[in-house]
């Protein structure tokens, strides 16, 4: 583990993100994204704060294993937990987990959905189905429609309990012509289960690119990730069309491990990498066994109105900075933020590495500790 390299998360600034979030979408019920240990953050204590603060008491998940490790961790919480893609709902040993534990599998595929219906164990466990309608990776399909609707009357089910379906390129335009067709698909998903008489409890369709852009509100409920961790998920060239506003909720900081003088050609680190000019390198505790990867070579990191080059290749432990400068601005010692709570930092960051935040985050290994402020 780390200790002065740390990951240090401000709940106070994730109230803040949802305060503005029921701004864009005041009406909408909110289920919290927290995969892959909350975008990097820690599921744990985001969902604990989110539940005890915000008042939300719904949250997705992509594994069983994630679902069951929040259950575990916050047992007492009377909070829904849904499992989005890696569902397994046809081992039998995972029955009981869904079921004992009210762990609600969003089914996607016509095995799971089948399987589900002809469990007895299931007949009164909510029924949540995720469709296709243009993305072309999980979801049912809406040819399949007529047979789901026959199946659910032959047994007896009146109602499913949240009907979901996903954009394919809502970072982009809403008006692009795969989202208005997404969306046509998915009200006619709806419309056609309501004719056939079958209730429908919850519907959502917008992650935060569609939330961003005040698609998909006539829903239910809006499924935020990115957004309410701090920043817009439009690509880089249609942030204007976002309404987002949000700060990082996650600041970065290393340390600077040792800092030396360095004569244009001096060769620096693995590979040999030569310096372009007379400056100094700064050694810093982050490497890519913490996450840091190596497309950070080369990046121009911005701190306290200067520019930092990582330079020459990124290793394990640490990474070199090359500081183009006559005196040196920083020490042995001294605090280095990579990025801090303005969303531009990791913004800038993705687009020189061609990386996006998503990515960003949740590469940070275990070996950087959290540290969480209220
Ligand atoms: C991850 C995920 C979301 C959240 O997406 P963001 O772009 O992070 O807001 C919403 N819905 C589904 C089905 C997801 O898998």
């Amino acid at each position: 583990m780390r200790e002065r390299t740390q990951f240090s998360i401000d709940l106070s600034i994730l109230s803040q993100n949802f305060e503005k979030l029921k701004i864009l979408a005041p009406k909408n019920k909110v289920l919290f994204m927290v995969k892959a240990n909350g975008y990097g953050h820690g599921m744990i204590p985001i969902v604990q704060y989110s539940f005890e603060h915000l008042g939300i008491n719904e949250f997705g998940v992509a594994t069983l294993g994630e679902a069951l490790a929040l259950r575990d961790a916050l047992g007492q919480y009377p909070f829904d937990i849904y499992v989005f893609s890696d569902v397994q709902i046809e081992l039998e040993t995972h029955h009981e987990k869904y079921l004992n534990r009210r762990i609600i599998p969003v089914l996607s595929g016509m095995k799971d959905f089948e399987f589900f219906l002809s469990n007895d164990a299931f007949t009164y466990f909510p029924l949540c189905l995720k469709f296709n309608t243009g993305m072309n990776r999980l979801g049912l399909s809406m040819e399949s429609l007529p047979e789901i609707i026959k199946k659910l009357k032959g047994h007896g089910r009146k109602e499913i309990f949240h009907l979901i379906t996903h954009f394919a390129c809502i970072s982009g335009p809403a008006d692009h012509k795969l989202n208005l067709e997404q969306i046509k698909n998915f009200e006619e998903i709806k419309r056609t289960f309501k004719n056939s008489g079958i209730n429908l409890n919850h519907t959502s369709i917008s992650n935060s690119g569609a939330i961003e852009q005040g698609v998909g509100l006539e829903n239910t409920h809006i499924r935020p990730g990115l957004m309410l961790y701090g920043p817009s998920s439009m690509a880089r060239q249609y942030a204007h069309l976002s309404n987002w506003n949000g700060q990082c909720i996650g600041r970065l900081d290393t340390y600077v491990i040792r800092i030396f003088k360095v004569n244009k050609g001096d060769p620096i680190g693995y590979g040999g990498t030569l310096v372009p000019r007379d400056g100094y390198i700064a050694i810093i505790a982050l490497g890519y066994g913490d996450g840091f990867s190596t497309k950070y070579q080369s990046v121009k990191l911005q701190y306290k109105d200067r520019s930092y080059e990582v330079f020459g290749r990124v290793n394990m432990d640490m990474a070199q900075l090359f500081i183009d400068e006559r005196s040196c601005p920083l020490k042995e010692g001294d605090h280095f933020t990579i990025w801090g709570h303005d969303p531009e930092d990791v913004l800038n960051i993705c687009q020189q590495m061609n990386s996006i935040p998503y990515e960003l985050f949740c590469q940070l290994s275990v070996r950087i500790p959290r540290e969480y402020r209220i």
